[in-house]
């Protein structure tokens, strides 16, 4: 079984024009995220910021829930945060992750050569290097990260006719590791 790692980039985005943006990290999707990573055992969540003072806000929240006042009052929450880590660039999350790892990608749109959750399934079950999957904010992650990647997931899609399939990346970050780890 390979290794597995989460990532939750907030540069280089796109916005709803198509231009390149950074999002502000939402404190939400610092705690679903890594309560979904600690519950399917994914070896660690990273934050990608390029912004300073974002990720000194992601540390702050960090050592509330695992050294302060929030890790005294709800024990459970000590575990999932203390797998949290915080990166300025997708590659240094990469290379604190493993060096060697393939770096997956997601998003709510068809991507070229996209890989069926079952057969990504099968891969991470079998050997190879580790696995940094990673998720997008705002309007999803920019081509320059998708294009690069190893492995582009396919959506998760809609039985509606409309196709309508745009999960919170909370929502789909839970429902992904459930189709890739989750117990069968
Ligand atoms: N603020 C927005 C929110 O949370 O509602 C951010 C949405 S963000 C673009 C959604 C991210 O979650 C995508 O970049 C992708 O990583 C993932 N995602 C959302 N819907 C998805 C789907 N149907 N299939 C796969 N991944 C999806």
């Amino acid at each position: 079984m390979r290794r597995l790692g989460v990532a939750l980039v907030h540069f280089p985005i796109l916005a709803k024009d198509g231009s390149i943006v950074t999002t502000a990290i939402t404190n939400l999707d610092i705690h679903d995220i890594a309560r979904s990573c600690y519950t399917y055992g994914v070896e660690s969540y990273t934050l990608v910021h390029p912004v300073a003072a974002q990720r000194e806000l992601a540390s702050r929240v960090k050592e509330h829930w695992t050294e302060g006042s929030g890790a005294r009052r709800i024990p459970d929450r000590k575990p999932p945060m203390e797998c949290l880590r915080i990166e300025e660039t997708l590659e240094e999350a990469r290379s604190a992750f493993d060096a060697d790892a393939e770096i997956w990608v997601t998003s709510a749109q068809e991507m070229v050569q996209c890989v069926e959750h079952s057969d990504a399934r099968a891969q991470l079950d079998g050997d190879g290097p580790p696995v940094l999957l990673a998720f997008g904010t705002g309007w999803g992650l920019a081509p320059e990260v998708t294009e690069r990647a190893a492995v582009r997931l396919s959506p998760i899609r809609s039985p509606r006719t409309d196709g309508y399939n745009h999960l919170s990346v909370r929502a789909a970050a839970a429902i992904l590791l459930d189709r890739l780890r989750g117990a069968p």
